[in-house]
């Protein structure tokens, strides 16, 4: 029989992550391990399993750095000022070459209608149309205040523009780093830790027999959700990048919509005659030994019994709990996606 253990989790208190804030001792168990936490700038704070394992620990004081946090919101306070005081200015400017240019056109028209004009005589003047050309000089001012106009909206609508383009680019890297935590090539610092599986602790081989239960449940609940080998491979990569050796049916259940919110899920395939065959978990570890007896209790009367793996696989989901003694809690930490 194998001594390694397979852990739903593992315990941190008395360590210090690498930006120097002390975890001291652990504070809560569910709805997921929560640590004290000490940080050298004095502050004392809580945090999660999750938030450890992942290195995103952060000193969250507002003592903290607080000259730097405050030298650098001045700095962003005072360029939005300025460019926001420029931009008044091109529009002051740019009003007054207008205002200009409309004087220096009307003063023209009236040059040309009073050109010839004299003292009325008895005789009235006769009406001539008055055919006004722009001069080549009200034509450039005109010019010149439309430039200003636009150059001006342009720069008013810079920064709209800039921050747009921020936007989709931080979408697209959101989209990237979603679509790296799923493929487990990064740890996901929001993993859901069943509370079911606290302090439980299987042999490699009880182990896969749990995982196949829970997958098995899962599947029974879900049978709207396709399996292919690209997404088993993926959930496998995931749990394993994120440290669960224990994959409960309620995990699947947290981790299973962010796949069909980024578009990983497999379509299904149109329907063959026949079902294609269930394909196994692939995060199952490798049994390291033959199959074996589990001491175990009886799921009608409670006594004490030995299972073989193949009767404790054939039990549902909520039977195979029972036989070993597993309790699941009821859901205690809200969906926080
Ligand atoms: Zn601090």
């Amino acid at each position: 029989m194998s001594v390694r253990e397979m852990s739903g989790l593992t315990d941190h208190s008395h360590t210090e992550t690498s930006t120097g804030i002390k975890i001291l001792a652990l504070v809560a168990r569910r709805p997921q391990p929560m640590y004290e936490t000490l940080c050298p700038c004095g502050a004392r704070a809580t945090t999660t399993q999750t938030a450890i394992r992942s290195n995103s620990v952060r000193c969250l004081s507002s003592e903290h750095d607080v000259a730097e946090a405050r030298r650098a919101q001045a700095a962003e306070r005072r360029k939005v000022q300025d460019s926001s005081a420029q931009a008044q200015q091109r529009v002051q400017r740019a009003a007054l070459v207008l205002e200009q240019a409309t004087r220096d056109a009307s003063l023209a028209k009236l040059d040309v209608e009073m050109a010839g004009y004299s003292i009325p005589t008895s005789r009235r003047p006769r009406h001539e149309p008055t055919q006004t050309p722009m001069s080549e000089r009200d034509r450039q001012s005109l010019r010149l205040a439309r430039e200003e106009v636009r150059k001006d909206d342009e720069e008013r609508n810079r920064p709209l523009r800039e921050a747009t383009a921020k936007l989709m680019d931080t979408h697209r890297k959101i989209q990237k780093v979603q679509r790296s935590t799923l493929a487990g090539e990064v740890v996901d610092v929001e993993a859901y830790a069943d509370a079911a599986m606290d302090g439980v602790s299987l042999t490699p081989e009880d182990g896969d027999v749990f995982n196949r239960a829970e997958f098995r449940r899962y599947r029974e609940l879900h049978p709207e959700i396709h399996f292919d080998d690209s997404l088993l491979e993926s959930l496998g990569k995931y749990f394993g990048a994120n440290g669960f050796e224990l994959v409960t049916c309620r995990m699947l259940e947290r981790i299973i919509p962010r796949f069909q919110a980024a578009g990983l899920l497999p379509d299904r395939p149109a329907p063959a005659p026949a079902p294609a065959p269930v394909a196994a978990p692939v995060w199952t570890a490798q049994p390291d030994s033959k199959p074996t007896s589990i001491k175990g209790w009886n799921v009608v009367d409670g006594e004490p019994t030995t299972y073989t793996t193949r009767q404790l696989e054939r039990l549902s989901a909520e039977d195979y709990r029972r036989a070993l003694h597993i309790h699941t809690a009821a859901i205690v930490q809200p969906h926080r996606f």
